[in-house]
């Protein structure tokens, strides 16, 4: 009977020849596909003896290694739920995240042992391990020491197509991150219609340099390469240097904007040096068509933009066969519906700006925790709304307009307002704050601040980031903060941040 468990689903692309490559690493380690299998299984039967429960979440904040996708691959073997987190998340953000995920396992670098092992304890989380991190001197990994012994071969358990595989923490505009739930069938069905509209075949070789804790590079990009058997060249992350020394060795490479911008700065990121490329994929924020028009001018490649999000994983692509159109996210996927809604609920007209509202079989089961939201994100019809507003020419091509969730994306990296509103509200000194993203070059948006200081409240830019810095993630303090006597607002005492935006200067 088949079984619709992911990992099931991508063993069936792995290639018959279990000893052929299926990562290679900048350091040039090799690991062959009965390596992921083994190495998977072994992991799979100690987290089986643990005796938790099927569904039991496993928090994971590790940096990115063929051992930390084998520690995913185990989680769906065993049929419990993976948690990825950002590895730029500290204290305050882990144990809201222990806490929120009930979660049974922590998995973190030998560097942060003690400090999760102390949340651990407050937070009532049975079981820590480390898993090692690469790139420090910590060699030590008291996940993999324990999986050791334990046997080669695991039977993969049978899960239904609905239950949860993974559950991806995305911002909350209201300051408190929502857990989406993905299910083993959200996510398999993705992967094979991805590899059909973009045409994988088993011989692809795929410069993987996205993290593993977010949906492009967890989802899209690994279960592309798996479930089709092709191999990766896995890179801990974005780095000029290594990427212009694997590519003559790849055939595609899935990248946000940020990537294409820098990889442009360099003259030698030449049609030579991409001769072996077929495909490269853009997303996770906003294709500037100076990028796509430099990019095709310097390499001979037109870069395919798509859209999605951790919620649905892609819902849009550009055509792999025919026009690629700079500006615009494509067509929706096959299997896919979806529809373009007015503020008045109506369908938006050709050219018109409406709400992109969806609905398929790679749409999630809703947040964790949170049935009021879910209820709340979903319309009459069944559509979940995105939140992104956009609309459709003519000949069907689809572009992204802005966002009516308030969200900021720096370097692709998702920052919602709120949250870093809360932190600065919390300072002394501050009356009021708020967070606004101005254009950049590089990180496509910067995080910025404009703050309103209490009376005689003394308070520089520099010390409020340096205060910010030791909170929050890096990627989430402004790189730019303002003062203003008072914040612009509407008459229903809304923030207009887009006066804000037009008066900031970088
Ligand atoms: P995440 O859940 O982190 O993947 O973020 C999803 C959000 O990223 C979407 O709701 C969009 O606002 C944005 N996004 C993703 N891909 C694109 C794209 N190609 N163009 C514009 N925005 C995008």
């Amino acid at each position: 009977m088949m079984n619709p468990n992911l990992y099931a689903q991508l063993e069936l692309g792995f290639p018959s020849d279990h000893q052929s490559c299926c990562i290679e690493t900048h350091d040039q380690l090799y690991y062959t596909w009965q390596d992921m299998r083994s190495g998977s299984a072994k992991i799979a039967h100690l987290l089986k003896q643990l005796g938790l429960p099927p569904g039991a979440r496993i928090l994971v904040q590790v940096e990115k290694s063929p051992e930390a996708l084998m520690l995913y691959l185990a989680c769906l073997r065993a049929g419990l739920v993976f948690v990825p987190l950002n590895t730029a998340y500290q204290s305050a953000e882990i144990a809201y995240f222990m806490q929120d995920a009930q979660a049974s396992v922590v998995v973190c670098t030998p560097d942060r042992f003690t400090q999760i092992s102390k949340l651990a304890l407050q937070y009532e989380v049975a079981h820590v391990f480390t898993l090692a991190n690469r790139t420090t001197p910590f060699k030590d990994s008291s996940l993999l020491q324990a999986a050791a012994a334990h046997p080669n071969e695991f039977e993969t358990r049978h899960s239904n197509a609905n239950d949860l595989a993974a559950i991806l923490y995305t911002s909350g505009t209201t300051g408190r991150s929502k857990g989406a739930m993905l299910s083993h069938g959200n996510l398999s069905s993705n992967a094979k219609i991805l590899s059909e509209v973009w045409a994988w075949q088993a011989k692809d070789v795929l410069l993987h340099c996205l993290p593993i804790f977010h949906v492009h590079g967890l989802f899209v990009a690994s279960h592309l390469a798996l479930m089709n058997g092709s191999k990766m060249i896995f890179l801990p992350k974005f780095d000029h240097d290594q990427i212009k020394e694997a590519l003559p060795r790849s055939s595609v490479m899935m990248g946000v904007p940020t990537y294409y911008v820098r990889l442009l700065q360099d003259p030698q990121f030449n049609p030579e040096i991409c001769q072996t490329m077929r495909l490269f994929v853009s997303g996770s924020a906003p294709l500037l068509p100076d990028t796509f028009a430099q990019f095709k001018a310097q390499t001979g490649h037109t870069i395919l933009e798509r859209y999605g999000m951790s919620e649905t994983n892609i819902l849009t692509s550009n055509p792999y066969q025919g026009e690629r159109r700079s500006g615009s996210v494509g067509f929706a996927l096959p299997q896919l519906q979806l529809r373009i809604v007015k503020e008045n609920e109506n369908e938006a007209a050709i050219d018109e700006i409406g709400e992109l509202r969806v609905k398929g079989p790679n749409v999630f089961q809703g947040y964790w925790r949170m049935p009021e939201k879910t209820k709340e994100e979903f319309d009459e019809q069944g559509f979940f709304k995105t939140g992104d507003l956009g609309k459709r020419e003519a000949q069907g091509y689809i572009s992204i307009v802005g966002r009516s969730k308030d969200l900021i994306i720096s370097g692709g990296y998702n920052v919602y307002p709120k949250e870093i509103e809360q932190w600065l509200d919390d300072m002394p000194e501050v009356a009021e704050s708020a967070v606004i993203g101005i254009p950049h070059t590089d990180f496509g948006e910067a995080v910025c601040a404009v703050l309103v200081l209490k009376p005689d409240a003394q308070l520089t830019a520099e010390a409020c980031i340096a205060r910010l810095k030791t909170s929050i993630a890096h990627f989430k303090v402004p790189k730019r903060i303002q003062f203003a006597e008072a914040l612009p607002r509407n008459t229903m005492g809304k923030v207009q941040k887009n006066v804000l935006r037009a008066g900031f200067t970088l």
